[in-house]
């Protein structure tokens, strides 16, 4: 049945969401259905001067709630960013945390709502072993997430990624406490996303679905949102990247990027084990480097994804071939040239010399731990050189 636009609906799986067209009007409501009177509201410098922000603030004040913002956050959100936010916080005497905007701001929101009450350091919280164990639970502030990209799907996760600005690393935080209480997905907020950001984070939710399918180990509930949610890009990401203000394809989008994020609970793989050193090295989009990688991820796997190809054929009804690999490899790759996302990572400009280095991260990498084979350093290596000469091994 096709989205109309004036639905609403709400969910409790995986966390309760608040989705529909206009639904950022109920973001009072949502903080005092948590009793949060005195948010902080975490964005990034590039929203922090648009209207939406403004009417979000205007409207909790004149509902009562006395909000603030707190939008001093990097591209990529550090340490330091995190501290900031958690003196902003706590100097204010704030009891919650809306955090609002692309995957930055809701990672950053996250990070300043864990670390709000705690007395140890942020890396302390590194998701490493039981290093969650580690948090005061209660001391975590009360959160409310509000999306305005459909890619990340942080909205729906329990796990912030901020760089760790003295040893250039990204570090996932992780804590079950961190998935936000309350999600408002409104796909009104998402209409001004450029064509190229529309492009790079709907292809980053898809390689969260497709990587969270071919991760090995049972677990059929993430499997069947995964399916769906490569059902609901293949047939919306080109309208919302051509129909900017197609607010059915905006809708569809944004839930598909939820699904995405609930799925790779079960794992990731190899794009995302080669996305993450590559985008610490080089500035370029996560969503875009995960595009690239994609094709050649998938016909690396080959030997292992074959049943699982055929099944997402039938599923995604792609034109038939001799694999199931073959029609899923068909079907990126003519998506990627209608999205004008380049056939391999020329672009990016890698140093020959420094493909060793990065494909040791990659193997390091938490993401490499779901791959369907398991890739050496070797592997990785020259994964990463088929992509740069652009050859499907
Ligand atoms: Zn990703």
């Amino acid at each position: 049945m096709p989205l109309q636009n004036t639905e609403k609906s709400n969910w409790n799986y995986p966390t309760t969401i608040w989705f529909g067209n206009g639904r950022i009007s109920e973001l009072a409501n949502a903080c005092s259905t948590l009793g949060i009177q005195n948010p902080l509201l975490v964005t990034d410098p590039g929203l922090a001067t648009l209207p939406m922000i403004a009417e979000a603030l205007t409207a909790n004040r004149a509902a009562g709630v006395a909000s603030e913002l707190f939008s001093e956050i990097k591209s990529n959100p550090n340490g330091a960013n995190i501290e900031a936010g958690v003196k902003h916080y706590n100097s204010g005497q704030h009891d919650g945390v809306i955090a609002f905007g692309g995957g930055s701001a809701l990672d950053a929101g996250k990070a300043i709502a864990l670390m709000a009450g705690q007395s140890r350091h942020l890396w302390d919280f590194e998701d490493v072993g039981d290093n969650w164990k580690r948090v005061n639970a209660e001391r975590i502030a009360p959160l409310i997430a509000i999306p305005t990209t459909a890619g990340t799907g942080s909205e729906v996760g329990r796990a912030a990624v901020i760089v760790d600005e003295t040893h250039h690393r990204k570090v996932i935080l992780f804590h079950p406490g961190i998935l936000p209480s309350i999600v408002i997905a409104d796909p009104q907020l998402t209409v001004g996303l450029p064509p190229d950001i529309t492009a790079a984070t709907g292809m980053d939710a898809l390689s969260h679905n497709l990587e969270a399918y071919c991760s090995p180990g049972y677990h059929p509930m993430a499997d069947g949102i995964a399916l769906e949610g490569m059902r609901l890009i293949k047939q919306w990401l080109t309208v919302a990247h051509s129909e900017p203000a197609n607010l059915t394809a905006r809708g569809h989008m944004l839930v598909a990027s939820s699904m995405g994020a609930t799925a790779f609970q079960k794992g990731l793989g190899a794009m995302h084990a080669l996305a993450h050193p590559l985008g610490a090295l080089y500035d370029v989009h996560h969503g875009l480097l995960n595009a690239v990688l994609m094709p050649y991820v998938i016909s690396y796997n080959r030997a292992a994804i074959e049943n699982k190809m055929q099944h997402l054929a039938r599923v995604l009804e792609l034109e038939p071939t001799s694999t199931g690999v073959d029609a899923v490899l068909a079907f990126i790759i003519e998506l990627r040239q209608q999205l004008g996302i380049p056939h391999d990572l020329t672009f990016v400009d890698i140093d020959a010399t420094r493909i060793p280095a990065i494909a040791e991260m990659a193997t390091h990498d938490p993401s490499a731990d779901g791959n369907p084979l398991l890739l050496t350093k070797n592997d990785y290596a020259e994964l990463l050189a088929n992509a740069i000469k652009g050859v499907l091994s």
